[in-house]
């Protein structure tokens, strides 16, 4: 029996640090774009390969994330969160927290991720161990709290540290040299830490992206996913505090960083 080609993930880069996904399906011929921050470089790579955009996934409604589904949208299909259709552009499908949807031949589980916005979802492919967490969980960060709290942003990352260790964290920004200097300011003894902050900076003198990243290696890496340990709360003298008070010191820290 021939091997079934394998699902197709491309990584493409917009705006001045954005990025979108396209994931194609070589068995239905589907193709999903994740975000749409700029159309012009998302339509070239749909033109070079000759694949047709089945469907918009939509994060959240900043508007580097959201600005071309207008004009990539075709006859695809615009899915985003029901908690956020009013913000969001026209939407065909609107998604809440576990619910269960099919895109380019994969089973596509919705994420609650609210912390950087209320309505920020995440889409995870167990099959392909794919996760597209955008501005929630990113390559050595986390995204900003514009309108959750810390405690929101905790809980969501947490959901996507229980994900299997080797999914891959696709997410939304080429943030990660400045991430990684930040990281080292905090746990500058973590041997994975450094390690990845120099491949990182190899990658970018090399004009590669940094992403996505592996789970496993954000679990060894990102302070924001490590606010629980007993290392990482000893390195910055909060050792007696709580998770959710540690996680948002370390994000206060990066805000004035
Ligand atoms: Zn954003
Ligand atoms: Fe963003």
């Amino acid at each position: 029996m021939p091997k079934t080609a394998p699902l197709e993930l491309v990584t493409v880069p917009c705006l001045t640090d954005n990025y979108a996904y396209l994931v194609h399906d070589p068995a239905t011929g589907e193709t999903a774009l994740v975000d749409a921050p700029e159309a012009a470089p998302i339509k070239a790579e749909l033109d070079k390969r000759g694949w047709t955009l089945t469907d918009i996934l939509i994060t959240h409604h900043h508007h580097d994330h959201i600005g071309a589904v207008d004009d990539l949208r075709g006859t695809a299909r615009v899915v985003g969160a029901a908690a956020d259709a009013e913000r969001l552009p026209r939407l065909d499908l609107a998604v809440t927290e576990g619910d269960l949807i099919r895109v380019a031949g994969q089973q596509v589980h919705i994420l609650d991720v609210s912390g950087h916005t209320i309505g920020h979802i995440a889409f995870y492919m167990p099959d392909a161990g794919f996760a597209f967490t955008a501005d929630s969980l990113m390559a050595l960060g986390c995204g900003r709290l514009f309108e959750g709290s810390p405690a929101m942003m905790w809980d969501s990352l947490q959901k996507l540290r229980a994900l299997p260790d080797d999914t891959l964290i696709c997410s939304g920004h080429e943030y990660t040299a400045a991430n990684a200097r930040f990281a080292l300011s905090i746990d500058a003894a973590n041997p994975d830490l450094i390690s990845r902050s120099t491949g990182v900076d190899a990658a970018r003198a090399a004009g590669q992206p940094t992403v996505p990243s592996t789970l496993a290696e954000e679990k060894r890496t990102n302070p924001f996913l490590r606010a629980d340990l007993p290392e990482l709360k000893a390195a910055i003298g909060m050792s007696d505090a709580s998770d959710v008070d540690v996680f948002a010191e370390v994000r206060a820290r990066k805000d004035r960083f």
